[in-house]
């Protein structure tokens, strides 16, 4: 009996002295695509668990779930998803895995941009917008654990304050092309909220969607445009089949740029890991095709 309670108190003592234990274990959450796991992780730092959906370099427009994913939702407590007709597949997956999660809208309180009577779902673009993505995580995740408020403020605060500084860095970047070669062709249309606040124009054979190939007239009409229009470059995406850029390279001669991180993030050795990554390097392949 001794020895039992002896092992007891020792037990109890390692236990007080090791903050995983003495603190509620993380909470799990699911986010449906990884630049929105990006954000979710900034904020709720190691007192979430997050697990991403759509991982990098992947298509959440076309995305098609797993058993895996319904297995994700089962034991979330919060589903962060992008809203504005991005994740198509997602009610289902929701009302199939019998999930009792909180779902929480990432982009609500955006203006969103409409295209065709449909909204553009790639509001995370214009890094104003992220400010409001990381604002509603940091409220959900309050509300689903006061006890830890005061660190989610803090946590988001401090990311706030670098999505500040970059908004700042990327208007002083695109600043320096010169007005008549921030023009540019992509595959699907991701850019228009980025267009909108930095001032580059995007012209896109895709609509806002991957769904729906663009047509051959589609393309014929990019491929004048640019003839006609001196569009400095076109840009390849991460998410989508590199041939079609391509060929409108070739066909209206214009040069050919990187490629540039639309709907997902890199994987962690490329070149976009993260959110603040990902504006950076989409900044730095045009300002290095379209700068003289
Ligand atoms: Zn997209």
């Amino acid at each position: 009996m001794l020895v039992t309670r002896r092992v007891f108190l020792g037990m109890a003592a390692i236990l007080a002295a090791s903050p995983a234990f003495s603190e509620s274990a993380p909470i799990p959450v699911v986010a449906t695509f990884s630049i929105l796991g990006d954000f979710v992780r900034q904020v709720g730092g190691e007192a979430v668990d997050v697990a991403v959906i759509v991982g990098p370099d992947g298509d959440a427009h076309v995305y098609e779930p797993t058993p895996a994913d319904g297995k994700k939702l089962q034991g979330a407590k919060l589903v962060f998803v992008n809203g504005l007709g991005f994740e198509g597949w997602l009610d289902r997956l929701i009302a199939a895995s019998k999930t009792k999660a909180r779902v929480v809208v990432a982009s609500a309180g955006v203006k969103p941009r409409r295209l065709e009577g449909h909204p553009d779902p790639h509001a995370w673009q214009d890094v104003a917008n992220a400010r409001r993505y990381v604002e509603n995580v940091r409220d959900a995740l309050k509300n689903a654990d006061p006890a830890r408020a005061p660190l989610f403020d803090a946590h988001a605060d401090a990311y706030l304050q670098k999505l500040d500084a970059l908004d700042a860095e990327v208007t002083a970047a695109i600043e320096k092309i010169p007005k008549e070669r921030r023009r540019v062709v992509s595959t699907h249309d991701a850019f228009g909220y980025f267009s909108a606040r930095y001032g580059i124009e995007f012209i896109a054979p895709q609509g806002v969607s991957t769904e729906a190939e663009a047509s051959a007239r589609d393309v014929a009409r990019i491929i004048d445009a640019v003839k006609k229009e001196k569009v400095a470059a076109a840009f390849l995406e991460n998410i989508v089949d590199p041939r079609l850029a391509r060929s409108i390279a070739a066909d209206s001669g214009a040069k050919m740029g990187g490629a540039l991180y639309s709907d997902a993030l890199s994987r962690p050795d490329g070149p976009a890991p993260d959110y603040i990554a990902m504006v950076r390097h989409n900044v730095k392949e045009l300002v290095s095709a379209l700068a003289p």
